[in-house]
C-alpha cells in the first residue's frame, strides 16, 4: 500500500542515516525524512571538514568519557563499537586510518565521503528519501505510534525512529524538534545547555592576545568544589575569551556551572605544565645565559610575547626589567601568574556555535537494549537527541551511529 511505512527515520544525520540503512537490511519500508536539501548537513562540518568518525578506546573508557550517563551505552557498543563501525565502512568503500594512533578519519580527510558513502547506500539499499521535508509532529493511534505529519501530508508508519539532533550549529539543521515532538508524547528533556564552544571571559587584557596560540595548555576550575575539573590540549585566544581543543572539551563541564554560579574563575597554566620552582629555574637559567637579558626575552621560549606582556601586566611586573633586578614579592607574583594564571568564564557564545548539546531525552524513559521508549511503542531514538554528550575526538560520532544501529534493528 502506497505511503504506509514500516518506520520512519527523522533526521539524515549519522543517527539517521545508520537507522535507515539497519532498518531496510532487516526487511523494513523505511522512510528517511530530512528538512533540508541534502542529507547529513551537519557529518559534513565535522572535524573541520575531515570528519573524525570515532576513536580506538576500548568500550569502558569510551563509556566513562561521557560521564555519569556513560553505561547507558553499554548494549549498543557491545553491539555496534569503533570496529564494526571501521568495518561496516570498508564494506561501504571507505577506507579508513588513524595517524595519530587514536581518532579515526576516512582516508580522503573528507566528510563528504563518509556521505557520498551513505548516500549510495541508502539508494542501493532503495530506502526511501524526503529531502527539503520537514516533520511537524508525530502521529498516535490508541498510544502508539501510527506516523508523522509533514507540511504536506501525514505518513502512516508503526514506527518512527527521532534522529533529529541537537541544538547546535541551528544553520545545520539544529532546531530542536526531536525534544519537542518527545514531550509532547510525555517524555522528560532534560535542561539544555550549549557544549563544545568558545567561552567569554570577564577580563579583557585576552585581546591583546587574540589568535595567539599557546600548545599543550592546562585549564582547570578554580571553585572549592569542582577542583577536579580539568582539560588539556591547545588553546587559543580569542577577542573576548578563549576556544581552541582546550576549550570545547571544558565548556561541557563549564556551561553547566556558568547558570549555577553566573561566573566561574579558572586557572590556566600555558607553560606545558611547569610548576612554580621550575618556572623560577627556567627564567634564571635564561638569564644566566645571557644576563643583559630581559623578563621578555627569559619567557620567550614558553610564551608568545603577547601574552608575556598581558602575563606581566597582571604581576606589576616591568617586563624590560632584568629578572635579578625585581623586587622578591614581583618575581614570587610573575612566577605565580605564569603558572596559575587566573580568568573569569563569565559566558559562552551560543547555541550557534555549539558543536554539540549537553543534556536531552532523558535516558531513564529509553530502553538501552533497543534505543525504544517505555512511553511510547513505536517510538525509539538515536543520537544527540538523547541525553549523552561526549569529548571531542571522534565520542559523539561513534555514538550517533552506534544508536542507529540498535534503533534500526527495531528490537529485533
Ligand atoms: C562543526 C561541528 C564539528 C563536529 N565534529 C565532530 C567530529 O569530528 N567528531 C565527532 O564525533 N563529532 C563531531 N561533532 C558532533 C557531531 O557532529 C554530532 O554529535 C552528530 O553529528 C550528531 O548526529 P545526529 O545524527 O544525532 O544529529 P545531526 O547530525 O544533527 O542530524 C539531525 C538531522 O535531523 C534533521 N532534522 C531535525 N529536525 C527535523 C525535522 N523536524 N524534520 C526533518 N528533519 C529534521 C536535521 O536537519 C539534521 O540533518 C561536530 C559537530 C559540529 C557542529
Amino acid at each position: 500500500m502506497k505511503n504506509i511505512y514500516d518506520v520512519i527515520v527523522i533526521g539524515s544525520g549519522a543517527a539517521g542515516m545508520m537507522a535507515a540503512i539497519v532498518a531496510v537490511k532487516e526487511n523494513k519500508k523505511v522512510l528517511l525524512i530530512e528538512q533540508q536539501s541534502k542529507l547529513g548537513p551537519k557529518l559534513k562540518a565535522t572535524g573541520g571538514g575531515k570528519c573524525n568518525l570515532t576513536n580506538t578506546l576500548d568500550n569502558d573508557t569510551f563509556m566513562r568519557s561521557f560521564g555519569k550517563n556513560g553505561k547507558f551505552m553499554s548494549d549498543a557498543l557491545n553491539k555496534f563499537d569503533y570496529k564494526n563501525l571501521i568495518e561496516f565502512f570498508k564494506q561501504i568503500g571507505v577506507e579508513t586510518h588513524i595517524p595519530d594512533g587514536f581518532r579515526v578519519f576516512p582516508t580522503t580527510h573528507n566528510s563528504l565521503t563518509i556521505i557520498d558513502a551513505l548516500k549510495k547506500e541508502l539508494e542501493r539499499l532503495e530506502v526511501e528519501i524526503k529531502t527539503d521535508t520537514k516533520v511537524l509532529d508525530l502521529l498516535l493511534k490508541y498510544e502508539e505510534i501510527d506516523g508523522v505529519k509533514t507540511e504536506n501530508e501525514n505518513i502512516v508508519s508503526s514506527n518512527v525512529i527521532i534522529a533529529t539532533g541537537g541544538l547546535g550549529y541551528s544553520k545545520l539543521g539544529a532546531l530542536g524538534d526531536g525534544y519537542k515532538f518527545a514531550k509532547s508524547l510525555g517524555h522528560t528533556v532534560t535542561k539544555l545547555y550549549a557544549a563544545m564552544l568558545p567561552l567569554i571571559s570577564e577580563e579583557k587584557w585576552v585581546a591583546s592576545c587574540k589568535a595567539d596560540t599557546i600548545a599543550k595548555a592546562e585549564l582547570k576550575v578554580d571553585l572549592p568544589k569542582h577542583k577536579k575539573l580539568k582539560a588539556n590540549g591547545d588553546l587559543i585566544f580569542t577577542s573576548n575569551g578563549i576556544r581552541g581543543p582546550v576549550v570545547l572539551d571544558f565548556s561541557r563541564e563549564i556551561t553547566p556551572l556558568l547558570e549555577k554560579y553566573g561566573k566561574i574563575p579558572i586557572l590556566m597554566n600555558m607553560v606545558k605544565g611547569l610548576n612554580e620552582e621550575q618556572i623560577f629555574n627556567h627564567i634564571k637559567n635564561e638569564s644566566s645565559k645571557n644576563p643583559q637579558s630581559t623578563v621578555l626575552e627569559n619567557l620567550a621560549s614558553l610564551l608568545p610575547q603577547s601574552v608575556i606582556k598581558e602575563l606581566c601586566g597582571l604581576a606589576n611586573t616591568d617586563f624590560t626589567k632584568r629578572f635579578k633586578d625585581l623586587e622578591g614579592q614581583i618575581r614570587e607574583k610573575l612566577v605565580k601568574i605564569v603558572t596559575n594564571t587566573p580568568l573569569t568564564i563569565i559566558d559562552h557564545v551560543g547555541f550557534e556555535k555549539a558543536m554539540i548539546t549537553r543534556g536531552g531525552i532523558s535516558l531513564k524513559e529509553i530502553n538501552p537494549k533497543t534505543m525504544q521508549s517505555k512511553i511510547i511503542k513505536g517510538l525509539y531514538f538515536c543520537g544527540e537527541v538523547m541525553d549523552l554528550d561526549g569529548p571531542c575526538g571522534g565520542y559523539n560520532l561513534q555514538w550517533a551511529f552506534s544508536s542507529g544501529y540498535i534503533a534500526g534493528k527495531l528490537n529485533n
